[in-house]
């Protein structure tokens, strides 16, 4: 039996180096000619501080513990955060849903086949979904409920500070992507026991990656974004781009700013005004274009969409939602329509609702029905002809799988993308992109190896599937992917295996596909690389 499908569930307390190390040669192939390097490795100066024994890469801060009385604290802390867990007064968010994946699972292990990180590996058995869960409920058995006879009943863990220390940083070995939950029989959802734990890692101990929370939810609850980007900074950058994107599409147009009682107030993933301005430009050129009664905000965090609590903690989650919430309030709008940002959409539209007391529940909305509408309207001359190369359409994991959204992004795309392609699968069933939970914004030590050779793997697949007719450098090929997260990762790896150089290939989101294709603007809105 070769090591990576003889890992056993008590191996995660072993007092060893690493509980596996990934090996490039057990990857699934990728239809590219590219051979995969194994991931650098990780600076000293970080694993004499970190915790780093669980495979090659760090992705979960956990201080290295110095003598027994750090290692029992370790254990102490987490066992405080689990049981806290389990009670209705700590975790009204999402106790029951909890409780439900903790007490129903079958075995049957139909959730290893959905998910794509054990797929990529070849099988590993550190990254089969109920790995990480059937740890975490064998110490909910024993150590939280106290069951009797629990380790002969259900098998034995030892808890130790190796345990909690892998256990955490498994907990960032899943994009929370859901497709294992969606396959259940029985309604586990591996993908919220991933999240619970980082919550007790984040709540209870104060551990959380820096790019979510020092760099994430602390910066955008301090300054309004975690861009660093002010109100009055982000007014004067889209500004800007207004009058850039205005000259060069000949077509005027001019983003309004805090704007009382407007029908729509649009939330960017402010990310876009800094890496992808021509997606910001986009909507404000298309929803000028429609004649909507609109606005941004120019208030704390009413620019920037980002909830990245809902990928780790909850009470930074609520704070920042909140936020979000009385920006609307007090603008008096009818209603919030959330860009093209997915976590975004799952933050403020679907769990928002665990926290938002009722005076705050303003409306809100996704911008892909909106989109739609535009669109099938008339309201914009279109001439799909300027959108004559093939076009394939990634589905981002929260609003496609989680909420639903699957037709109105396809009807936009098949109207105005002659040579539209389905992903093989697509709408709920497609792929997370890799970059999900938080890893899209991760390039610390070898995180973005991790990403791009594995994450990301079966999604890079799924891309050079659709094109398999076009391959190579003469047609121009174009993957829309409607969120800032997934195209952060699909940049990357269009980066790192050379795709623009050897596929000719591109990618940005909807409201780029529909500009490009508006009558009313210049030719050439879309620039694949730097043309
Ligand atoms: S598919 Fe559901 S029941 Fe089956 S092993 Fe996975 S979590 Fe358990
Ligand atoms: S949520 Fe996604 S990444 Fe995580 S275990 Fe399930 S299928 Fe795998």
């Amino acid at each position: 039996m070769s090591p990576q499908t003889s890992l056993q569930i008590t191996d995660i307390s072993k007092d060893t180096d690493r509980l596996m190390t990934i090996k490039v040669e057990d990857l699934k192939p990728l239809p590219l000619d590219h051979v995969a390097k194994q991931p650098g490795p990780i600076p000293q100066a970080v694993t004499d501080k970190f915790v780093c024994i669980t495979d090659d890469i760090q992705v979960l801060p956990v201080p290295v513990p110095k003598n027994r009385q750090e290692e029992e604290e370790l254990v102490n802390k987490f066992l405080t955060g689990m049981r806290k867990l389990f009670t209705p007064e700590d975790n009204w968010t999402f106790l029951n849903l909890l409780e439900m994946s903790m007490n129903y699972c079958a075995k049957c292990n139909t959730c290893s086949e959905a998910c794509h990180l054990f797929e990529a590996t070849g099988g590993n058995e550190m990254y089969r979904p109920n790995y990480r869960s059937e740890i975490f409920r064998r110490i909910y058995r024993k150590y939280v409920k106290e069951e009797p006879l629990a380790a002969w009943r259900y098998g034995d863990i030892d808890l130790n500070w190796r345990t909690v220390a892998r256990l955490g940083e498994l907990s960032y070995r899943c994009n929370l992507c859901r497709r294992c939950a969606q396959t259940c029989p029985v309604g586990v959802d591996n993908a919220l026991i991933a999240r619970e734990i980082r919550k007790i890692f984040s709540q209870e101990m104060g551990i959380a990656p820096t790019e979510v929370h020092e760099k994430g939810s602390m910066l955008q609850l301090k300054t309004g974004s975690s861009t660093s980007m002010t109100g009055d900074i982000a007014k004067d950058n889209v500004t800007f781009l207004d009058e850039d994107f205005s000259e060069e599409t000949g077509y005027t147009f001019n983003t309004p700013w805090d704007v009382e009682g407007a029908d729509i107030l649009l939330i960017h993933n402010a990310g876009e005004i800094m890496a992808w301005p021509d997606n910001v430009a986009a909507f404000s050129l298309i929803f000028e274009a429609a004649g909507l009664s609109w606005t941004m905000s120019s208030e704390l965090a009413g620019y920037d969409s980002i909830n990245y609590g809902v990928w780790y903690d909850d009470v930074q989650f609520a704070r920042t939602a909140l936020i979000h919430a009385q920006v609307a309030k007090k603008l008096k709008v009818k209603k919030i329509v959330l860009g093209e940002c997915g976590h975004a959409h799952k933050a403020l539209t679907v769990i928002a609702d665990r926290v938002l007391p009722a005076d705050l529940r303003i409306p809100r909305e996704s911008c892909f029905p909106l989109l739609r509408d535009i669109v099938m309207s008339g309201r914009l001359k279109l001439d799909p002809a300027r959108n004559n190369f093939p076009v394939t359409l990634h589905d981002p994991c929260n609003y496609v799988r989680l909420m639903g959204i699957v037709e109105p992004q396809r009807e936009v795309v098949r109207k105005i993308a002659p040579l539209f392609r389905e992903m093989t699968p697509h709408g709920v069933d497609n792929y997370c992109c890799g970059g999900g939970s938080g890893f899209a914004i991760m390039h610390r030590n070898n995180i973005g190896d991790w990403r791009n050779n594995i994450s990301g793997r079966k999604k890079l697949e799924q891309i050079l599937n659709a094109f398999s007719d076009c391959r190579g450098t003469e047609t121009k090929k174009y993957v829309c992917a409607p969120c800032s997260n997934c195209k952060g990762q699909i940049r990357d790896m269009i980066e790192h295996y050379g795709l623009l150089e050897s596929e000719n290939l591109w990618y940005s989101g909807l409201v780029e596909l529909i500009v490009n294709a508006m009558v009313e603007v210049k030719p050439g809105f879309i620039k694949w690389g730097m043309e």
